[in-house]
């Protein structure tokens, strides 16, 4: 099983069979939002008094310590760190506009990626530089 931890707090944010984040919409309603740990999964789970549109994007943060997910390569990606089964760590980033579907699963040299938009976020911080990986 694959854990996914938080980088500001490193605290477990996979429980079961879903990663859970507080979300926050362009209103300013936050919420709770249940995604998929499998990387290319894009079902999500949230009660449905909590409303956005599709393109709209939504801001991520983490449950526990609350510190904005927003990554350091785009304003659109979230950033969390999973960990596999053998204990090696991932940086994935993943789209906060909701309906985008592109992932991005590095371990500082390569990049995985899934989902049909992943051709629009496609520099990376590899080494210690930014480089074009399609
Ligand atoms: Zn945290």
């Amino acid at each position: 099983m694959n854990d996914f931890i938080c980088p500001e707090c490193g605290g477990h944010i996979r429980v079961g069979d879903h990663i859970i984040f507080r979300v926050r919409n362009k209103e300013r309603q936050t919420a709770l939002l249940l995604l998929s740990p499998q990387i290319g999964n894009y079902s999500s789970i949230k009660h449905p008094s909590f409303e956005f549109s599709p393109g709209e994007k939504l801001d991520f943060f983490c449950p526990l310590c609350s510190k904005s997910l927003k990554s350091d390569i785009h304003e659109n990606l979230a950033h969390v760190v999973m960990i596999d089964e053998t204990g090696k760590k991932f940086d994935v980033y993943f789209s906060q506009v909701a309906g985008e579907h592109s992932t991005y699963k590095t371990d500082g040299v390569s990049v995985q990626s899934a989902g049909e938009d992943a051709g629009k976020y496609t520099y990376f911080k590899l080494g210690d530089r930014f480089r074009k990986y399609l």
